[in-house]
């Protein structure tokens, strides 16, 4: 099942997508039965397995409307901070790590901050006075469904409550020049793209086969497969859940592989007009269009005078 946010002109609502052009509208499809939803997809995590068995109940011969009429919105509002892989494709890395005989036995870890989420196919407004150097990165995304703490990786796929895309957008200039910390560089208002909607689990029995790709403006950039990370899913979940409790509605980035703007020679940034399109076989596309406010546009309404 395709889970999703919509504003058809009443406000958000969760709904399903049918036949990957149409959707079905849950909460008009509860309220006509007499019965209750929750009213975003974050609550219907929280509901737990029996909310999430009843919602297959829901879409049995319920009118849809076309996606087409609406506007999607990010499907998860997700809880705390993004919770992001660093280096997890890098393969070749590995295998030289292992000839000089180390390993590579723990993820790199860092967040992003919630408020960076915007719907897969948003502008993306970049303020050219913070960030001259917005880069891409296509991830698979991980909704976690049960929470909990030190998972073991056997059982840690029985956690996941669905699949998304994410495009890790990144400020170079902010995650490398604000003291090392990436933080606020992956945090910018807008930089993560989400979507197009959360596929359940159970339509990606194995999460290790998927080919993600990224264009700018049509051409590829990123082409990849989740079969290449250094840290499946499912480890992923046991390391990061190590001593460390994981949230339902929780969102993991699970890293991207090469070809990012700042790997490249010369180096490639996005710029005003570009729109990049993170995918991933199996779940949909994110469109994002990147919209630059000028530093002339930005006079008279940014900061005090000097001295003020
Ligand atoms: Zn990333």
């Amino acid at each position: 099942m395709r889970l999703l946010m919509f504003d058809g002109g009443q406000g958000p609502r969760p709904g399903v997508l049918q036949g990957g052009d149409r959707v079905i509208d849950l909460l008009a499809s509860a309220r006509a039965r007499g019965e209750e939803l929750p009213t975003d997809l974050l609550g219907l995590v929280d509901a737990g397995p029996e909310a999430w068995e009843r919602v297959g109940a829901l879409i049995d011969g319920v009118k849809s409307r076309p996606l087409a009429e609406v506007k999607l919105l990010p499907p998860l509002n997700p809880r705390g901070n993004v919770l992001c892989i660093g280096r997890n494709y890098l393969e070749h890395a590995k295998e030289s790590a292992r000839a000089r005989g180390e390993e590579v036995d723990r993820p790199t870890v860092f967040t992003k901050a919630q408020t960076a989420v915007i719907g897969p196919w948003d502008d993306v407004s970049v303020d050219s006075r913070i960030t001259t150097q917005v880069d891409w990165e296509v991830e698979l995304g991980v909704v976690i469904g049960r929470g909990g703490k030190d998972i073991s990786e056997e059982r840690a796929l029985d956690h996941v409550f669905g699949y998304l895309v994410v495009n890790d957008l990144s400020a170079r200039d902010v995650q490398f020049g604000w003291g090392g910390q990436f933080f606020k560089g992956k945090s910018l208002d807008g930089f993560c793209p989400i979507g197009p909607w959360i596929v359940t689990a159970d339509e990606i029995p194995d999460p290790q086969n998927l080919r993600l790709t990224l264009s700018v403006n049509g051409i590829v950039k990123q082409n990849s497969n989740t079969r290449d990370m250094i840290f499946a899913v499912a480890e992923l979940i046991a390391q990061l859940s190590l001593g460390m409790t994981l949230r339902a509605g929780s969102l993991i980035a699970t890293g991207t592989p090469e070809g990012v703007g700042m790997g490249r020679n010369p180096q490639e940034y996005l710029r005003d007009g570009d729109v990049a399109e993170a995918a991933v076989d199996g779940i949909g596309s994110l469109r994002n269009r990147i919209v630059v406010k000028s530093v002339d546009a930005a006079k008279g309404s940014g900061r005090a005078p000097h001295g003020q």
